[in-house]
């Protein structure tokens, strides 16, 4: 009977291929072994996904397969079948989805681990009368061996080194029988040099151990089989996590704690480590290759039972998984903007249905759809209402910043309630955190005389002025280009050019003339390119070496500073105003979050938010803290036009160079979708998306509406399929889509 292998070819498109087993690979190889097959004139890699002994295909028209690559299989049945579902779900290839599951630190050409020579002793090396011999004859070779016994085994160049000889003494002990050299791996672990201090789980109060029932049944019974953790921020829900995973270790089982990138901070990571110690491997973007590479094998060889990460540590092969923790569950970032364009929150909850595991939803603002999942009873809810030993909710402030630029006669960045307040904080030394979700130093460059203004040649947006390169850069593309003298319309050629909006740069540049004294640091995207320097700065803020802290919403989340009395957001208007329907809710989150960071401690907090739109119900049920108030209203509008989280959204966006073209099979497109569309599917365009050109390319799109995904998933999939775009347009399906422009 012959034996054949389905392969996904990691460079082809959707599909897969059948090959034949050469008797010699037989016994090696299993579903997920990764192969080499001959693939056109050449050859690929590839991964098995199934083993039959049947094939669509006449069977001598087969191949063989060539080879394998590695001794063990990477990816295990349960991880396949989830990258098979999320292609289907999220209409991808299925090859995208199982690259997605396999980090290429694991995958590429040429991982490995890091081997070094060590050298161990052997039986001869504590036989006294023949180190004795030795030590009369070779005093140097029985030097090598004193340092050794002291240490039982020891890297070759260590040894060498410490016992102030060569290698080469080394290798002629081994000759002579006194030791043996072999190679062994050597962990590139990503927290090697930092010691941290064992923590034990702490007495939880009585909202944290009704929480921490639910999630154990959860984990016992499954039911229910997702928990939403609803706790306002500072109320111990890490706690409440720490201890669930201990639940589920307590079981022999493993975990999956899912963060957003932005807050896979060192201080998260502590607390995970100081609790769990070694059992916890790390997967994070800014880890090394190496780093990434042995910290999954610790998880794949069970050395590691619970997994820590960004996005993709989904998909880490923990086995026998307990329990999945997504953290921020509401967070954008969740959400992979390249095909597969998944949201790991939504795949946590399938891999839990699949691996009958428990999943919890953790956040102080859950995404509408959570909590109306939450209210229907699909997903239990736990609420954590109160902080921590009752410390106080911060209280917020709304400037309006129309009656601040009348009364001054023009826009400032600071209204005259934030300098003080600030002064106040430098006074008490307390410190300060100031949010503006815009780096840079000015929004634009203008002409004060025609109103040009510098815009990108390859992107519908204004170029940000950069005043430490004195350069104007697009924040789509990171095109730079120098800022012209004059203004560059002909007809104009104004010298005068003015900037207008601010940045974070343009924020610490005033901070620094308003308070001459104070430490200022900004934190942004543009100041922490260099490797460490992200921890650097949060640990300078953590030691009080800096008063105030600027930044993006990379200081927006999750951080824990209890000297930090006062948060001031400088323009909440700017996520208000976004060509989205999810606008309100994303602006109540982002207020929100940034509140949280203020009053950790004993002192109260105070958050000043300044606003050219005072009086928008998001702004307003924020300052509340109103987070059922601002769901009662929003909902009625979701509702009322059938948008998430009343129905499922699909964008459809297709790209190109000549802008005709581009319009014209949108058009077309269309066209052949629509007669194969249920009634219930709603659906608009194609009309020029928000970021209506991006490098270059005119960008389109459609958006689609229903009930459930699968009514407009299934039509899209058979046109896809014999739909013609022409030459040099591309499209995109979104599935779930969280960002719209
Ligand atoms: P959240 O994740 O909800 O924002 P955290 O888990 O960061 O809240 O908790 C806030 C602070 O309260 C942390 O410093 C944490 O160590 C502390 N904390 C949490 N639970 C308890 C508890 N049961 N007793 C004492 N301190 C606690
Ligand atoms: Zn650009």
């Amino acid at each position: 009977m012959p034996r054949i292998a389905r392969v996904i070819v990691e460079i082809a498109v959707d599909r897969e291929f059948d090959y034949l087993i050469p008797e010699r690979l037989e016994a090696d190889l299993k579903v997920g072994s990764q192969v080499v097959v001959p693939f056109g004139r050449s050859e690929a890699r590839g991964y098995i996904v199934s083993l039959a002994d049947k094939s669509d295909v006449d069977i001598s028209r087969l191949k063989e397969i060539r080879d394998r690559v590695g001794k063990k299989a990477l990816v295990e049945q349960n991880i396949l079948d989830l990258a098979r579902w999320i292609a289907d779900y999220y209409c991808a290839p299925v090859e995208a989805a199982v690259r997605t599951v396999l980090p290429s630190a694991v995958r590429k050409k040429g991982a490995g681990f890091k081997e070094r020579l060590m050298v161990f002793p052997t039986d001869a090396a504590t036989n006294e009368l023949a180190v004795e011999e030795l030590r009369k004859h070779a005093p140097k070779q029985a030097a090598v061996l004193d340092v050794l016994l002291g240490g039982k085994e020891m890297f070759l160049h260590h040894l060498a080194k410490n016992a102030g000889t060569t290698t080469g003494t080394i290798r002629t002990l081994e000759e002579k029988g006194f030791v043996q050299i072999g190679r062994s791996a050597v962990r590139r672990d990503p927290m090697a040099n930092q010691t941290i201090l064992k923590t034990q789980p702490l007495e939880l109060m009585p909202q944290q151990a009704d929480a921490l029932k639910m999630v154990r049944e959860s984990i016992d019974t499954l039911k229910p089989s997702v928990v939403l953790l609803y706790g306002v921020t500072g109320s111990g829900k890490t706690e409440v996590y720490l201890q669930a995973i201990q639940c589920a270790m307590d079981k022999g089982k493993g975990a999956i704690v899912l963060v957003p990138e932005i807050s896979l901070t060192p201080q998260t990571l502590e607390r995970f480590r100081g609790r769990f110690g070694d059992c916890i491997a790390v997967l994070h973007s800014s880890l090394g290759e190496g780093e990434r590479h042995d910290e999954w094998h610790r998880v794949h060889e069970g050395k590691a039972q619970i997994v820590i990460g960004a996005r993709s540590a989904l998909f880490a092969p923990v086995k026998n998984l307990g329990l999945i923790v997504v953290d921020e569950e509401h967070e954008p970032s969740y959400k992979q903007e390249e095909a597969p364009r998944y949201n790991a929150r939504d795949v946590a909850v399938m891999r839990g249905h699949m691996e009958k595991c428990s999943v919890v939803l953790g956040t102080a603002t859950p995404a509408l759809e959570s909590y109306c999942n939450a209210l229907s009873g699909k997903y239990g809810l736990a609420r954590l209402p109160h902080r921590v030993d009752h410390r106080k909710m911060p209280v917020m402030h709304v400037v309006d910043m129309r009656v601040e630029a009348e009364r001054e006669g023009h826009v400032n960045v600071f209204s005259r309630e934030l300098i003080h307040a600030v002064q106040q904080r430098i006074d008490r030394s307390e410190q300060t955190m100031l949010f503006l979700n815009r780096r840079g130093y000015a929004t634009s460059l203008i002409c004060p005389k025609c109103g040009f203004v510098a815009q990108c040649d390859m992107c519908s947006v204004a170029m940000t002025y950069h005043r430490q390169t004195d350069e104007l850069v697009c924040h789509i593309c990171g095109v730079r280009r120098k800022v012209p003298k004059q203004c560059p319309n002909k007809d104009c050629r104004d010298p005068a050019f003015r900037f207008a909006g601010f940045g974070t740069q343009r924020v610490e540049a005033v901070l620094a003339k308003v308070f001459p004294k104070a430490h200022i640091q900004r934190m942004d995207s543009d100041t922490t390119t260099q490797k460490d320097s992200h921890r650097r700065i949060l640990g300078d803020f953590r030691t009080g070496k800096i008063d105030i802290l600027v930044g993006t919403q990379m200081i927006a989340k999750g951080l824990h500073f209890p000297n930090v009395t006062l948060v001031g957001v400088l323009l909440a208007d700017m996520s208000l105003h976004m060509p989205d329907f999810r606008a309100a809710e994303r602006t109540f989150q982002l207020l929100t979050q940034v509140a949280g960071r203020a009053g950790r401690g004993d002192v109260k907090g105070e958050v000043i938010v300044q606003t050219y739109t005072p009086f928008h119900p998001a702004i307003q049920a924020a300052r509340r803290l109103d987070y059922e108030g601002f769901v009662d209203q929003e909902i009625e509008f979701r509702r009322e036009l059938s948008y998430p989280p009343y129905a499922h959204l699909v964008c459809v966006t297709m790209k190109g160079l000549v802008e005709e073209k581009v319009s014209f099979s949108g058009e077309a497109f269309v066209k052949a979708l629509q007669p194969e569309l249920p009634k219930a599917v709603v659906l608009a365009g194609p009309a020029p998306a928000p970021l209506a050109r991006a490098k270059g390319h005119y960008r389109y799109q459609v958006i689609l509406r229903a009930p459930t995904t699968k009514l407009v998933t299934a039509p899209l999939k058979k046109v896809m399929k014999i739909f013609k775009w022409p030459d040099g347009v591309s499209c995109a399906i979104d599935v779930d889509a969280v960002s719209l422009m």
